[in-house]
């Protein structure tokens, strides 16, 4: 446990300097660093100083590391030279939920089959869909489309250059923004992340549990990086780095650090219990039927969802409603007369960001006229659909 003689320091209450200075929180034992905070504070309400940060010092070390160390990405450009507003921006969007990893190749296949934004622009909504499958969250590719046609039609295919201009496109939040004004446009902004809010959190030993130290923790980043001209989408990269690469959730690498310095929790040696987080919310849980139809040739049959809701507009198997785990589930009318053999035991289970959920595949060779909303695929070719996640999964074990 962190000791309460630790609470969390507000940005206010430490000095932030820009100009050369002797003192960093590094250069201090455990011990004299207690004392020099108890000193400074005290100093501090006399004089109105407080604990000192040096922001060039690390900022230097930040540029530093990230130039020899930093990771080199396809979306990438190094050496402070803006990078293509595009190919940042669709980086941002396929990795907003995944990892570098997981997302790299998403971003490969859309730069080769859309390599310029008029291209994405001009592309059917569900090839989009379709190649987004397997990253979930598809109102991303709906506002990825969304932007892309706003971006043509309004901007004249121009990412716009203020921070405001970006947050007023479909999709773009405060975060993306930033990440686009500093990287592209190499314009002073404040980029926070996951990575960044735990480097925030450990540089300023802040105690506070996530989510509601966000915004202590954003305000130190704010610190860093408001007004400051010195390579702005370099800095905010290599922040990024260094949460993902080094500052990491476990077992952060702090001899390897070119910040340690300047590191609060690394003095107090408690950087491995920052972040603190509030406990987990259980997610409320549902389940129903899916049903995995054969029509009188073999083929599946399967729908197009409806253009609003979860995975909208979307290939899908037909389901049943889902209920609570509490109700009792039942079929469609639609399936009346129909044999319906249940398989409990090939249950697939997903979690979503509210709740999760339970589906028991059924089984179903379908007597009479097939009703009209439903199209056929041949077994083999159900992957070519561009299900959802979900939807991979009851394909699995339908085999
Ligand atoms: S010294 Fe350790 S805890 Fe502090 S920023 Fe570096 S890696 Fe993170």
């Amino acid at each position: 446990m962190i000791s309460a003689q630790w609470v969390t320091m507000r940005p206010s209450e430490i000095n932030f300097r820009e100009k050369v200075l002797s003192v960093t929180f590094g250069m201090l034992s455990d011990k004299s660093l207690k004392a020099h905070m108890g000193q400074s504070m005290s100093e501090s309400k006399k004089k109105g100083k407080g604990v000192i940060f040096d922001i060039n010092g690390f900022r230097a070390s930040i540029l530093s590391w990230y130039w020899q160390k930093g990771r080199d990405l396809p979306w990438r450009v190094k050496g402070g030279a803006p990078a293509d507003p595009y190919a940042v921006w669709l980086s941002e969007i396929i990795m907003q939920q995944t990892t570098i990893p997981m997302g790299t190749p998403y971003f490969l296949k859309f730069i080769s089959l859309w390599p310029t934004l008029a291209d994405l622009a001009d592309a059917p909504l569900d090839a989009i869909l379709k190649h987004w499958a397997g990253l979930g969250y598809y109102a991303r590719a709906r506002n990825l489309h969304a932007c892309a046609r706003h971006v043509m039609a309004h901007h004249g295919g121009r990412f716009p250059e203020t921070l405001e201009g970006l947050k007023a496109l479909p999709g773009i939040g405060p975060y993306t923004a930033s990440a686009i004004h500093a990287i592209c446009h190499q314009k002073p902004a404040t980029v926070v992340d996951g990575n960044v809010e735990r480097v925030m959190s450990r540089i300023f030993a802040v105690s506070d549990p996530l989510p509601k130290s966000k915004k202590i923790l954003i305000q130190y980043a704010e610190k860093l990086s408001v007004g400051r001209t010195d390579h702005p989408g370099d800095y905010a990269q290599g922040m990024m780095d260094l949460g993902a690469m080094i500052c990491t959730p476990r077992l952060p690498k702090c001899g390897l650090c070119p910040v340690s310095g300047h590191c609060l929790a690394r003095a107090q040696n408690i950087a491995e219990q920052l972040p603190m987080k509030s406990p987990k919310i259980v997610k409320p849980k549902k389940q129903g039927y899916v049903y995995w139809i054969k029509n009188k040739h073999g083929q599946i049959l399967y729908e197009t969802r409806p253009p609003k809701g979860l995975f909208g507009g979307m290939a899908g198997l037909p389901t049943s409603e889902w209920v609570s785990e509490s109700d009792s589930m039942t079929h469609p009318d639609i399936l009346k007369g129909q044999k319906i053999i249940v398989h409990p035991g090939r249950h697939v289970r997903h979690v979503f960001t509210h709740f999760e959920l339970t589906l028991i595949p059924c089984e179903i060779t379908w007597k009479g006229l097939v009703p009209s909303h439903l199209k056929s695929v041949d077994r083999q070719n159900v992957a070519e659909l561009g299900l959802a996640t979900l939807f991979q999964k009851v394909t699995k074990v339908m085999k």
